[in-house]
């Protein structure tokens, strides 16, 4: 299949030259010509099988398609279940399971393997760089930890990210070095963007990028809520509604994404923290970005959500976008009472990001909305132990993936918020 800009500016791009592009040459973001309808009424047997159904047509023509199976296979390798909740109708959909505890594994690992099968065997090592306020720079981490071709190289601002959260950046070594910023994850991002902007760097050092615009982390997000949906379908032959935790707006395109392609999936409500721009954009103010607000709810802490192109190049107007999509800001206040009251409500302990969605939920509950609706849980509460331990009075468990990066030793190169000390150290690398 071929892909275009959201701008416009590009001739029909083939999925492999997208893939290894990120960003389209005008700017823009790839988006398929057209959106393929699959048959996803019928529930499949694994989430991997699922995820080949649907990134097949993206596929067709790419030299990865005999690959796709396997690929699928690596990257979905842990179970995304949803579970009922205590309340009539409600779920919890886990995507919380993988390597890094957090959903950005899953789009990370089938990244790192496209992007290892498409790479040539003598070409030299490419170095990803990932800015991260939070979860991505670990989960790209430990998608690409020793992967023979490539390097990674992770900013991080320091001190604004949880203590584990920096841990699980820190824990890799062999090919992964992390950078703890004295910044903000703005200087972070700019960092990284003016590496993969100076072509004579990039002449002596092959960069490459693993953000959420990517192509290669979009597509496969929409796997598990057509998994999730399909099955729902089946047991209880009703669609499936979802509210998700939004920041860059990536885990809800891919969401619209399955939704458009066939996927029995009812509304979508987009939960957001302090950083209120979508809201009130889709309330029906003129879009306008933001500066980062920090919160509770850090991975959603975006003031300018990338993806917004892609949302507003799916919808024939703004109009036609604010009466299908509904989104709620969520302060921190509220995060923590929803954190402390939902062990005894819903019966189960939410990382800060959950517990905007799980409060969005109670609003609509509260409404007299009687539809299927699940949450989507997308990291586990034990990476937000110094927030979630004190509300819920009792430590929470962590999983074995995440105690095992625990478990390793951690290190961080300090760096200063300055292109040419980051310059020599990427030289260096
Ligand atoms: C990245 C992240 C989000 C936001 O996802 P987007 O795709 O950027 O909207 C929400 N919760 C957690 C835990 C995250 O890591």
């Amino acid at each position: 299949m071929n892909f275009v800009s959201t701008r416009g500016g590009v001739p029909p791009t083939p999925f492999d030259v997208a893939l290894v592009a990120g960003l389209a040459p005008d700017g823009g973001l790839y988006v398929p010509e057209t959106i393929p309808q699959v048959d996803l009424d019928v529930p499949r047997a694994t989430l991997a099988d699922t995820a080949d159904a649907v990134l097949a047509p993206y596929f067709a023509g790419s030299r990865l398609r005999p690959r796709l199976a396997a690929l699928c296979r690596e990257a979905f390798a842990f179970d995304a279940p949803l579970r009922p909740l205590r309340g009539p109708g409600d779920h919890v959909l886990e995507l919380f399971h993988g390597p890094t505890a957090a959903f950005k594994d899953y789009a990370a690992r089938f990244l790192a393997a496209a992007l290892g099968e498409l790479r040539a065997p003598d070409a030299p090592a490419t170095t990803i760089v990932v800015a991260t306020s939070g979860d991505t720079g670990a989960a790209v981490a430990a998608a690409f930890h020793r992967r023979p071709g490539f390097r990674v190289a992770i900013l991080y601002p320091d001190g604004k990210v949880s203590p584990r959260q920096a841990h699980g950046v820190e824990c890799w070594g062999d090919n992964v070095q992390a950078y703890r910023v004295n910044g903000s994850f703005d200087d972070c991002q700019r960092l990284a963007k003016q590496a993969l902007g100076d072509t004579a760097l990039r002449a002596e050092r092959p960069l490459g990028s693993a953000n959420s615009i990517s192509l290669g982390r979009l597509l496969p997000q929409a796997a598990y809520y057509a998994h999730a949906a399909a099955h729902h379908r089946a047991a209880h032959g009703r669609a499936l509604h979802v509210v998700i935790p939004t920041g860059n707006l990536g885990n809800a395109c891919a969401a619209l994404l399955a939704q458009r392609m066939g996927a029995p999936i009812g509304g979508l409500h987009l939960a957001c923290n302090a950083n209120d721009t979508l809201p009130r954009f889709l309330a029906g103010a003129d879009y306008a970005p933001q500066v980062t607000r920090a919160t509770l709810a850090n991975a959603m802490d975006v003031g300018a959500p990338s993806n917004i192109e892609r949302l507003r190049h799916w919808f024939a107007d703004d109009a036609t976008l604010r009466a299908t999509l509904q989104a709620t800001t969520v302060d921190d206040a509220t995060i923590r009472a929803t954190i402390a009251a939902a062990p005894a409500r819903h019966g189960i302990v939410a990382c800060p990001h959950t517990a905007t969605a799980l409060h969005v939920l109670e609003t609509l509950r509260a409404s007299g909305d009687t539809r299927d609706w699940s949450v989507v849980a997308t990291a586990h509460p034990a990476k937000f132990d110094t927030v979630v331990e004190s509300l819920v009075g009792h430590a929470v468990e962590v999983p074995d993936a995440l105690a095992a990066c625990l478990a390793r030793p951690a290190s961080a190169i300090p760096l200063d918020a300055d292109f040419d000390a980051w310059r020599n150290a990427l030289r260096a690398g």
